[in-house]
């Protein structure tokens, strides 16, 4: 009975303190956010949508976006995850940027989202299972990173330029312009 009461104080007094110590609420938001984005990945598997990987993006903790890898149902070798997530999100916030904003993504990001994530500026991001995980089942993203420090016309897809001064016209235009919506 008496070890019952200390218990009971004990639990009180535990259940007090995650209600007012940042660090253990915050790691419950992992558990719920990271559970939303393995959600998206198996209602994508479920769905025929794409490959098993999914992702939301949270803000003032709110779910603002979410997505699902729709590469193979929507002929878009782009749709991963993360990058219809942050289509979504940024879409939902009206802005091209995510700040403040937090993405849990269920994989380690490749190459392209990584650099997608990158520019959409978010503050952190959180992943779930990692790069070894997703090669084992055949999404292996490890020769994109071992073309990147490769000359280019050592890489698989050989790299050229030509033209340049044609194509730096963009450029004096952009750096003329009064008007722009700088990023
Ligand atoms: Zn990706």
């Amino acid at each position: 009975m008496c070890t019952n009461f200390n218990k009971k104080i004990l639990d009180k007094a535990t259940k007090s303190l995650k209600k007012n110590d940042l660090k253990p609420v915050s790691n419950n938001n992992h558990k719920y956010f990271m559970k939303q984005a393995v959600k998206m990945a198996l209602k994508g598997v479920d769905a025929n949508e794409g490959g098993p990987f999914g992702c939301v993006i949270v803000k003032n903790g709110k779910i603002i976006g979410k997505g699902n890898n729709m590469v193979t149902s929507t002929n878009d070798p782009t749709a991963h995850a993360e990058m219809t997530a942050i289509r979504d999100a940024c879409k939902n916030l009206n802005s091209f940027q995510l700040d403040d904003c937090i993405i849990y993504t269920s994989c380690e990001p490749c190459p392209m989202c990584l650099g997608a994530i990158y520019w959409a500026r978010p503050k952190i991001v959180y992943y779930g299972s990692n790069q070894k995980d997703a090669a084992a089942i055949g999404f292996d993203d490890q020769f994109i990173y071992d073309e990147i420090p490769l000359p280019y016309s050592k890489r698989q897809i050989p790299f050229e330029q030509c033209e340049r001064k044609i194509a730096l016209e963009p450029f004096t235009k952009w750096s003329k312009k009064e008007d722009k919506t700088a990023y």
